[in-house]
């Protein structure tokens, strides 16, 4: 990804699926802004406490200490004007308000980086990710490795048989997995209902 410098600012979407390295992309893109000396602050979603109540964790253990919010307005507040970095993990629990805050922070100059799972359970977007993808200048799509298969996957298997959106948990409850392995609990899910009227099901 090419970033031209200037006064403005702008905005980046990292996503994907569960274990595709999105916190691990972030991670590195934080500590190399760290490293050119910028003014950053992290924020994650108070809900996604699996490993950590503040930091940003990998799967693979790699983590950088953040603060957690639930009401995405409160960043407003709590980001300093001299601050050139705004990092969001778990975009995708926030409310859709995220889209003008993040639009607010790049147009006061800020480089703003977010990630979030772009689908949820089901095969469907997740939350004010889509619109978020919109407003971004930069988006990068990290695909996980299937679980049944080895292929890229671009989906998060759930393994338990929960109906709610949201149910926080890692490698106990979700699984990556391709377009052919992924099993959607509903019908009517527009990914998998392709696949299945191409082979004729
Ligand atoms: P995300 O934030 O997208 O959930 P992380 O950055 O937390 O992803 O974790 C990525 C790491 O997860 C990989 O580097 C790898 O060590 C581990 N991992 C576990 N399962 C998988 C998988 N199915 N595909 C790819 N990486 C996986």
């Amino acid at each position: 990804m090419q970033i031209i410098h200037g006064k403005s600012g702008w905005i980046e979407i990292i996503c994907g699926p569960m274990f595709s390295g999105k916190s691990e992309e972030l991670i590195k893109r934080l500590r190399r802004a760290q490293i050119a000396k910028r003014r950053v602050q992290i924020f994650k979603h108070g809900m996604d406490a699996r490993y950590d109540a503040t930091s940003i964790v990998s799967h693979s253990q790699m983590s950088l200490p953040g603060v957690a919010i639930s009401d995405i307005n409160e960043i407003l507040k709590l980001v300093d004007d001299r601050t050139e970095l705004v990092a969001i993990d778990e975009a995708q629990f926030f409310h859709e308000d995220i889209v003008s805050v993040t639009n607010k922070l790049a147009n006061q100059g800020k480089r703003v980086i977010v990630a979030g799972l772009d689908l949820d359970y089901k095969g469907n977007p997740f939350g004010p990710m889509p619109k978020l993808m919109c407003a971004a200048e930069y988006v990068s799509k990290q695909l996980a490795i299937c679980m049944s298969c080895g292929d890229p996957a671009n989906f998060t298997q759930r393994l338990t048989s929960a109906t709610e959106q949201v149910v926080v948990g890692a490698a106990e409850i979700y699984e990556a997995r391709c377009r052919q392995h992924f099993e959607p609990p509903a019908e009517d899910i527009p990914a998998k209902k392709m696949n299945q009227e191409k082979a004729g099901g």
